[in-house]
């Protein structure tokens, strides 16, 4: 039985870090799988030589581009909001369009409700209600993800996290091989994704590392920014293999219809007819 599969993110990169391996095995085992983003990214850190000609956003959603195409998917969607930045202020609209932060939520949900109809979508992959590690757009995810799921009657919303635990110990193990700058807040991870008796879906994707490697890679400019959560991507590139295939080789998720503390399950497709 094939099914369609649609993650929803809110920056291209996204999908490389938290759903690239659940996107690529679904897409491997015959599934229809299709990335929508909510922003372009514009306002991601990026090194001078990526953001000097102001052509970050085109060259963004190539990357995503490029990621979705060693992922197996097949369809890739800007959903036209606006990069909101991670500044203490929201900057100013850009000509023509909305920053997503300021988007109205219910106009946001019906685009991407647009597209889960049409598409006809078994399960939506969004982001659990911290938005991961707090940035305004990815919170905003979450809120534009459930709603649209309500909207379109989608059957299964899957929430992408991580267990807590398993973040701090990852960035302990990658201090031993990295040093992460100064303005790297560790404890700021205590507060971020969510508990581990909150994870409902637990999915292997060790025989898809190398297209996780690869969606990773796609995000050249990501990998050049000078600091932050974004520069996360190139330390992690630089994690040993086996050591990065422990630490990635699974995703997490959160169906906020299951009872908390139950059963883990194992493949995002089980029981959907
Ligand atoms: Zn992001």
């Amino acid at each position: 039985m094939s099914h369609t599969l649609l993650a929803f993110h809110a920056h291209p990169d996204d999908e490389a870090l938290l759903t690239s391996g659940t996107m690529a095995r679904a897409a491997a085992e015959g599934h229809r799988v299709i990335v929508v983003v909510a922003t372009d990214g514009a306002l991601g850190l990026a090194s001078r030589e990526y953001a000097a000609d102001g052509a970050l956003a085109t060259r963004r959603l190539d990357e995503l581009r490029r990621s979705a195409q060693a992922l197996g998917v097949v369809r890739v969607e800007h959903l036209g909001y606006a990069d909101s930045g991670l500044g203490p202020e929201v900057e100013p609209d850009p000509p023509g369009s909305t920053r997503f932060v300021r988007a109205d939520t219910e106009e946001a949900a019906m685009r991407l409700a647009a597209i889960l109809r049409e598409e006809r979508v078994d399960v939506l992959l969004s982001y659990d209600a911290n938005g991961g590690y707090g940035h305004p757009d990815h919170k905003k995810v979450h809120e534009v993800g459930a709603r649209a799921a309500a909207l379109a009657g989608t059957p299964r919303l899957l929430e992408a996290t991580v267990p807590r635990d398993t973040i701090t110990r990852a960035i302990d193990l990658v201090a031993k091989v990295y040093r992460f700058p100064p303005e790297f807040d560790r404890a700021s991870f205590d507060r971020a994704f969510s508990a581990r008796r909150d994870i409902t879906h637990r999915i292997s994707v060790r025989r898809h590392i190398a297209a996780k490697r690869a969606s990773m890679r796609a995000h050249a400019s990501q990998a050049s920014a000078d600091s932050g959560a974004d520069r996360t991507l190139a330390a992690f590139l630089r994690i040993p293999r086996p050591l990065y295939d422990l630490v990635f080789g699974r995703e997490w998720f959160i169906d906020p219809a299951l009872p908390r503390g139950g059963r883990i399950r194992r493949d995002v497709f089980e029981g959907l007819s």
